[in-house]
């Protein structure tokens, strides 16, 4: 089989890994109007890594997201959060999972209005009935200045820019000190050099705060902020590019235009 584009092998990676899959699969319908949003996933994201998700539209990426943060149940294969199954979960266990041991940042920011950043900050400890520690304070002075956030503590999201406001997202999703982070577009409703600032923060978090980040994008240049860049079409994955630039993004989508889906089905490819 041919290598795929980027040629990049996690699996080869010394790191241990955060989030996986395993032959994961959403299907819709059924017979010839069968939709394969996800088709025999395999895919390794390594612990303290920032990895991008980007493909066309309709690639499936929303969908990969989903069935690893558990948010969308698969019609077969697995996916793991650590060496939990979350594939096998309950309701219930997917609540707690969500909750304890990931983040999520999305392209609304979803703040709440009448509580400013501090409190929007630390609501997730606020909503799982944990009492505010010393640790946590502590862990809250490290994300204000990673973040730029330290003079804007106080201020409620509408005396925020659309900028701080993602920042103060991006803090709350960190502040349980999750597993992982899972961003989906996130600078999606920014300017283009608001975008870059939470791009530049989202990668501090990983490169000074060890933190793991697996983004949704359909932007090259957003991609380019991460560590790696896993490419998806028709809903399999396409390729893999390690320490991404905007041009090697660009030429991986491109070369995702002769990627025959098809052939990686049937194993006729390479
Ligand atoms: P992306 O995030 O890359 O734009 P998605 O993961 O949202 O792609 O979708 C992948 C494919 O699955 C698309 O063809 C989409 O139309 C299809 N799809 C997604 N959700 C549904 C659904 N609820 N019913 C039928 N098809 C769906």
């Amino acid at each position: 089989m041919s290598q795929p584009i980027g040629g990049y092998d996690a699996s080869s990676a010394s790191a241990s890994i955060a989030v996986s899959a395993r032959g994961l699969s959403k299907h819709y319908g059924s017979g010839a109007s069968i939709v394969r949003a996800l088709d025999g996933v395999d895919v390794d994201f390594a612990q303290g890594q920032f990895t991008a998700i980007m493909g066309p539209s309709g690639s499936g990426k929303s969908t990969l997201m989903h069935l690893l943060a558990g948010l969308d149940s698969a019609t077969s294969g697995h996916a793991f959060i650590g060496s939990t199954d979350v594939t096998s979960l309950n309701d219930d266990q997917l609540t707690t999972l969500r909750r304890d041991r990931v983040g999520f940042v999305f392209q609304s920011f979803n703040l709440l209005p009448m509580f400013n950043a501090e409190q929007n900050i630390l609501l997730p400890l606020t909503l799982a009935n944990k009492k505010v520690g010393k640790e946590d304070r502590d862990w809250l002075n490290t994300l204000a200045p990673t973040l730029g956030l330290t003079e804007r503590l106080d201020h409620r999201p509408s005396e925020l820019s659309g900028g701080q406001q993602q920042r103060v997202a991006i803090a709350r999703a960190l502040i349980a000190r999750p597993e992982v982070v899972f961003a989906d577009e996130p600078t999606g409703n920014l300017d283009s050099r608001s975008g870059s600032e939470v791009l530049a923060f989202l990668r501090q978090s990983v490169r000074e705060l060890g933190r793991t980040i697996i983004m949704v994008t359909h932007d090259p240049a957003a991609a380019a902020y991460a560590d790696r860049v896993v490419l998806i079409a028709d809903g399999k994955i396409a390729g893999d590019i390690k320490d991404p630039t905007p041009e090697s993004v660009l030429a991986g989508l491109d070369a995702l235009r002769n990627f025959d889906a098809t052939a990686v089905r049937s194993g006729e490819r390479g």
